[in-house]
């Protein structure tokens, strides 16, 4: 496992839209390894591939509870809204209010490229809507509420 560098705030990378994944192959492990590492390593709660220059649907979230990794992430559900403050490791020392559903159902791949579906809450709600916004090019700047 090695620590990679994360990309931040100016990078174009972090506006381009991630490549489905669609064959799981060793580069996609070693990218899952090597997420968590750097996630953890910044006292993240999560992280897109595109942050770490790699564009691929790949994401992994920590919000505490332990690792979550998911491949081709996509948001099936949302009920309610949430307001709350968000950062991002792309934005060293940046938080702003973001709106986010309060209930997301996401489906995805795991490691072995069996399907699965997640439900967050709050907290891993908004982990979720954040990170498969980063595959998209979106980042939680442009949702910033104005004051
Ligand atoms: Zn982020």
């Amino acid at each position: 496992m090695a620590i990679r560098i994360i990309r931040t705030e100016g990078d174009p990378i972090l506006r381009k839209i991630s490549r489905t994944v669609d064959k799981i192959d060793d580069r996609i492990i070693t990218l899952l390894d090597d997420m968590k590492e750097t996630m953890y390593d910044a006292e993240g709660a999560g992280l897109a591939a595109p942050q770490v220059g790699v564009l691929r649907r790949v994401i992994v979230i920590d919000i505490g509870e332990g690792p979550i990794e998911l491949i081709n992430p996509e948001i099936i559900f949302e009920e309610g809204i949430q307001c709350g403050n968000e950062g991002c490791l792309s934005f060293p020392g940046v938080t702003g209010e973001v709106e986010r559903p309060n209930i997301v159902r996401v489906k995805g791949l795991d490691r072995e490229g069996k399907e699965i579906i997640l439900e967050g809450k709050e907290l891993l709600a908004r982990a979720f809507c954040h990170e498969v916004d980063h595959l998209n090019g979106i980042l939680f700047i442009d949702k910033v509420k104005e004051e």
